[in-house]
Order: structure tokens, then C-alpha cells, then sequence
């Protein structure tokens, strides 16, 4: 496979997918093809672009949508720093939450002298209410394929593992049979168009444990281990996986690679906000009228995602507030649904943006609920293998079904927050640190309804 090749394939298919998209229904506008209606018409589809435009078992469609023509950029055009630089300048943040700079990531595993270093795509997606990697790698998983392929060229790795979890039977089935027909074709696999990389990606499925998610308990999990966090004395890129540099990125990250090399970085740049370039896909739930993936340039506003785009909240009732993050993420009122969802002003009002979960709840939704609901996720999902995520993450739960329950007092709420404090910052991994926020985001925007609940036994 040469650039002649792919330009060949590309023109062989392409009048044929749009010639089917049409029939179905599609807005063909130049680059962007959506389905008909506002719900697309008002995004902004750059991860998402051959979700549900492309047949995923083609790779045929995924080359006449400019699929792996980066690849061949990297391999004929670009020296490893170049790629590592184009990352870099397009400001590429890692969205599978920490939101780290992607190409500092890649150049900090560039510079290791070890001969054998790996990549890894995070897919084990778990927090409630997400679904935006499963749909990515059911609909478009060549995107994932290509962005790791390109990272192992430009980091120096031969092999990679996508890290994906066992509950996506059909993501599962839509990987093999993109890894096998891009083996075919010459896209992955030794000596890669014919230079001298080589690259190999091989799955591993997770069990459905939640921490799994964290990058050093799911490095555990693929070496064959309890998944479990490590201690971090090292980072990642320097002793990963087996004490090798490794790269871990998910599933969006990897998405938005292909299309940065074809496009460029200021092109990407020019998207979302100064400090997160780009868009985010935020898995769209809950009470709202249009529930589904929304993809929107970074720094779009709460408002404009629930109400112009999500329709508002179903059965014309009024909206609460959006919980954003997942477990790990917080209640934001709707006095701030003008917040812009970019990573500062997320964190800014004591949310985060996560994965990309937005659970939209109305006036009927009691938030004391809201914080058990997620505090029991994170009880049950808790490794167990530090106290303060153990026992503290047990004991806030307990005060939350004593609240719920009409036994709590002022005092309970008072406690509520003082040990929340304590497992942020006295917990090994994220999970432990972050999973006492849906607690104290209510608190801090909706603490009447936990004063609510101290009435209730009086
Ligand atoms: Fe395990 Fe929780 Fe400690 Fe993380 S914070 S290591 S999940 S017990």
C-alpha cells in the first residue's frame, strides 16, 4: 500500500458511500456529512465524522473519508520530531479526563533510550451514562487504529494494546475485523508500506472493574495481574508497561490524531478555546428531550448543549442541574449553565470535565439522592487497596443513606464534609481523590436539600 494505492481506493468508493448517503437521507456540506436535523446540524463532528457515515467493516470507506492517508504523511513526509511537534502545537489535551498535552506525553517517551516501548489506548469506558468510546470504536474504529499507529512511530514502539472492556461485545467484534482487513492492506503489521516500521496492535478485554481505568491498574490488568493501582514512583512514559515507556491515551485522543496530521495543528487550534483546542464528545443523558453523543467545539456552553442542541428537559418540567465527569465529577446548577465546557472552567466551579459523561437531572431530582447514587458506584468499585478509599468512601455512604433515610442531623452533614476532604487527599489513586465530589459539589450549590433531609426525622 502507497499513497497511489490509497488515492486509487479512495476514488473508487467515494462516489458510491455518497451516492448511499444521499439515498439515506444525509447532509452532504463539503467535508461534513450528518444526518438530517438540528441535533447534528449544530455540532461540530470531527471525532465523530464517520460515526454512523461509514460502514466500520470497510476499510474501503474509511480511506475514501481520507482514512490512513496521515499515516502515509508520517511514514513518507514527517520525521518523528515533526509528528511530535505538530502534536504539540495543536494542543491536543488528553480526553480521557486529566486532559495532560498529548505531544508532551509522546515526546517525554521519545526521549527514553529503551529499545522496546508500547502504546496504549485506554478504552475501558465506565463511568454511568458513557458511551462515547463505544461508539467510536463500534462505528469508526480504523480513526483509533491509524492515531496509534502514528504515535508508535512517532514515540519509537512496534506494539500496541487497546485496553477494552468485555461489556462492548460489538466494539470487540469492530476492532478484530478493522485490525485484520488494516493487516491485509499492509496498514499495521511489519514493514508498513513498505518502510521500515513495523507496528502490531493486539486487544486485551477488561473484566468490569472500574479502576481499571486508571492507567497503572490497567497496566497491571493487561501484564496478567490484579487490576490494581501501583505507587507512582515513575511515570508511565519513562516505566510503564513491563518497566517499559508507554504512551496510554483513549479512545478520543487517538481519534483526533489522523486528522491533525492531515489538516494541520493551527487548523486545530482554531477549534474550541485558547488553553483546550478542539471539541469534545460529552454523552448526553438523563432527562433531556434529545438524548445521545454531542460533539461541540470546547468552551461551548452548558446552556447551549442542553437546551439548543439537547431540546431542554423532557415533559416541559424545569432542569436542576448537569452532572458532569461522572463519578468522579460534580453537580453544576443552573446558575452556571453559561460555564463553557473546557477544562479550566469545569474545574473552576468544582466539576471536572472526565470522559465526557453530562447526566442531565430536573427540578424533581433530589441531589442527597444524586451523591448516593454515585458514592455507591464508587463504594463497589473501590480496589480496596488503600484505607482512605475503603473505609472513608463506606462511611460517606453510610451518612448519605442516614440523611436519605431521615437519621442524619446537622452534625452528619458537618462530618459529610470533613471526611470527603480527607479521602480527596489522602487516597492513592483517582478514583479514591475525585469520588467524594458529587458530595461536595451538592453540597457547596444545593445544600438546603441536605438541610431538607435533617428535617425530615424531626
Ligand atoms: Fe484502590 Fe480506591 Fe485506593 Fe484507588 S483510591 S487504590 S481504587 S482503594
Amino acid at each position: 500500500m502507497n499513497r497511489q494505492e490509497l488515492t486509487k481506493i479512495k476514488k473508487d468508493t467515494y462516489p458510491h458511500l455518497i451516492e448511499r448517503l444521499e439515498k439515506g437521507g444525509f447532509v452532504i456540506d463539503g467535508e461534513d456529512i450528518y444526518p438530517e436535523g438540528d441535533f447534528y446540524k449544530k455540532q461540530k463532528r470531527i471525532v465523530l465524522r464517520n460515526c454512523n457515515v461509514i460502514d466500520p467493516a470497510s476499510i474501503e470507506e474509511y480511506i475514501a473519508r481520507d482514512g490512513y492517508f496521515a499515516l502515509e504523511k508520517c511514514l513518507s513526509e514527517m520525521s518523528r520530531e515533526e509528528i511530535i511537534d505538530t502534536v504539540k502545537k495543536s494542543g491536543l489535551r488528553g480526553r480521557g479526563g486529566a486532559g495532560f498535552p498529548t505531544g508532551r506525553k509522546w515526546e517525554a517517551a521519545y526521549v527514553q533510550t529503551e529499545p522496546t516501548k508500547y502504546i496504549i489506548c485506554n478504552a475501558d469506558e465506565g463511568d454511568p451514562g458513557a458511551f462515547m468510546d463505544r461508539s467510536v470504536l463500534e462505528f469508526d474504529p480504523h480513526s483509533v487504529l491509524e492515531g496509534m499507529a502514528i504515535a508508535g512511530l512517532a514515540v519509537g514502539a512496534k506494539h500496541g494494546f487497546i485496553y477494552v472492556r468485555a461489556e462492548y461485545p460489538k466494539a470487540v467484534d469492530s476492532l478484530n475485523i478493522a485490525i485484520k482487513e488494516a493487516e491485509e492492506k499492509n496498514l499495521l503489521g511489519k514493514n508498513i508500506m513498505g518502510s521500515d516500521f513495523d507496528f502490531s496492535i493486539e486487544l486485551r478485554l477488561g473484566a468490569g472493574a472500574f479502576v481499571c481505568g486508571e492507567g497503572t491498574a490497567l497496566m497491571e490488568s493487561i501484564e496478567g495481574k490484579r487490576g490494581m493501582p501501583r505507587n507512582k514512583e515513575f511515570r508511565t512514559t519513562e516505566r510503564g508497561l513491563w518497566g517499559k515507556p508507554t504512551v496510554i491515551n483513549n479512545v478520543e485522543t487517538f481519534a483526533n490524531i489522523a486528522q491533525i496530521i492531515n489538516k494541520g495543528a493551527d487548523w486545530f487550534n482554531s477549534i474550541g478555546t485558547k488553553d483546550s483546542p478542539g471539541t469534545k464528545v460529552f454523552a448526553l443523558v438523563g432527562k433531556i428531550e434529545h438524548s445521545g453523543l454531542v460533539e461541540v467545539p470546547m468552551g461551548t456552553s452548558i446552556n447551549t448543549i442542553v437546551y439548543d442542541i439537547g431540546e431542554g428537559i423532557q415533559n416541559g418540567k424545569k432542569a436542576k442541574a448537569v452532572q458532569t465527569g461522572g463519578p468522579s465529577g460534580g453537580c453544576i446548577p443552573t446558575e452556571l449553565f453559561d460555564t463553557g465546557c473546557d477544562f479550566e472552567s469545569l474545574k473552576a466551579i468544582g466539576s471536572i470535565m472526565g470522559s465526557g459523561g453530562m447526566v442531565v437531572m430536573d427540578e424533581d431530582d433530589c441531589m442527597v439522592d444524586v451523591a448516593r447514587f454515585f458514592l455507591e458506584f464508587s463504594v463497589d468499585e473501590s480496589c480496596g487497596k488503600c484505607t482512605p478509599c475503603r473505609i472513608g468512601n463506606k462511611r460517606l455512604y453510610e451518612m448519605l443513606v442516614d440523611l436519605t433515610e431521615g437519621r442524619g442531623d446537622e452534625t452528619t452533614i458537618e462530618k459529610l464534609e470533613t471526611l470527603s476532604k480527607v479521602v480527596c487527599e489522602t487516597s492513592l489513586c483517582g478514583l479514591g481523590q475525585s469520588s467524594p465530589n458529587p458530595i461536595l459539589s451538592t453540597l457547596h450549590y444545593f445544600k438546603d436539600e441536605y438541610m431538607a433531609h435533617v428535617g425530615d426525622h424531626k
